[in-house]
């Protein structure tokens, strides 16, 4: 084993003393697009002794262009994410306990699903669940490292409790709550979220082991331009989060399915989301499929899918009764 791990050992920062606390740490992670198949590719190489990897998707061709864990027979196969991602890690590292778990993250579930994690990564396309990371965070101080990319740009931050501003201190001077863009309607070149799947990675490896070196900035990159960024996130002095009030955890705010009986259709409720542009998500939308909109609602159709949007950021999703599957076209198209 000393031999696998013989260059890393070699590297200071990790040592031969590193290598042990690797082995003997264990990390969940929570998305398993572009983003996590890199950290969890990263960790699992360079023997990280248990890794967890929860996804609720699929896997389907426009995914290969950036998901380096997949390949054409995992479609195939009709592998979940998770799965895929197990069988392929096992192949590359045998001694290392990877663990594929297919579940869409909830406020009922997370704690169960992260267990005694020593660090949470994020591989998410969505925020309603980094919120939910950052509660769990906080509350079981497990540190997180938040990363997100799309188009050919991204972002990370290491999120320590009791030492860092936490992602809803961050959050506040992020984002504009419904004009959320994802990548599904963005696009993204694979650079982006490889260049922020790396330092998640080394983030985590650095957490790890307990290296002096661990930055709390944010790091901002855009690959195309060639720009790297690094800025300073104030504590939120109201922060709710950081006052110990867990309300995404305990399922105050974040997205709800109903299947609607009957009528094979899912509403979906996101209470956080104020009012919505339909001008800006129209225009966001129209790139992938059809839209109409007057100032009551808004139809949106891909493929077999169909979805009603309303002001409040309600939902109606046809075609379905498939509670997760709905959640997930929301967060691909609205945003969570
Ligand atoms: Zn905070």
């Amino acid at each position: 084993m000393i031999d696998r791990y013989s260059r890393q050992a070699l590297f200071p920062g990790i040592g031969k003393e590193g290598q042990k606390k690797l082995g003997n740490s264990s990390v969940a992670i929570i998305g398993c697009g572009a983003l996590g198949t890199v950290i969890a590719t990263s960790l699992v190489r360079a023997g990280v002794g248990k890794v967890k990897i929860i996804d609720r998707d699929f896997i389907e061709y426009h995914n290969l262009q950036r998901q380096v864990l997949f390949d054409e027979e995992d479609i195939r196969n009709g592998l979940p994410k998770a799965i895929a991602a197990e069988r392929h890690l096992k192949r590359v590292n045998s001694s290392v306990e990877v663990e594929g778990v297919v579940a869409d993250v909830n406020y009922t579930n997370i704690e169960r699903l992260v267990g005694n994690a020593d660090i949470i990564l994020d591989g998410l396309d969505n925020f309603e669940t980094r919120f939910l990371i950052n509660d769990v965070s906080l509350k079981h101080k497990i540190p997180w490292v938040y990363g997100g990319a799309i188009s050919s740009s991204g972002m990370t931050m290491n999120i320590i409790p009791g030492k860092t501003p936490c992602f809803r201190c961050l959050s506040s001077n992020l984002t504009r709550r419904g004009t959320i863009l994802t990548c599904d309607t963005a696009g993204v070149i694979s650079p982006a979220p490889f260049i922020i799947g790396s330092l998640e990675s080394v983030e985590a490896m650095k957490i790890l082991v307990g290296a002096k070196e661990i930055s709390c900035q944010l790091v901002v990159i855009d690959v195309w331009k060639g720009s790297f960024h690094h800025f300073e996130i104030s504590p939120r002095q109201d922060c709710p989060a950081c006052q110990g009030k867990y309300e995404f955890l305990e399922g105050k705010f974040g997205v709800r399915t109903t299947s609607l009986c009957g009528q094979n259709a899912v509403q979906v409720l996101n209470p956080g989301v104020g009012e919505l542009s339909f001008k800006e998500l129209a225009a966001r939308l129209k790139v992938v499929g059809e839209v109409t909109y007057n100032e009551f609602m808004l139809n949106f159709a891909i493929d077999s899918q169909e979805m009603v949007i309303f002001p409040d950021g309600r939902a109606i999703v046809r075609n379905t009764t498939d509670e997760s599957l709905a959640r997930g076209l929301y967060a691909k198209y609205v945003g969570a």
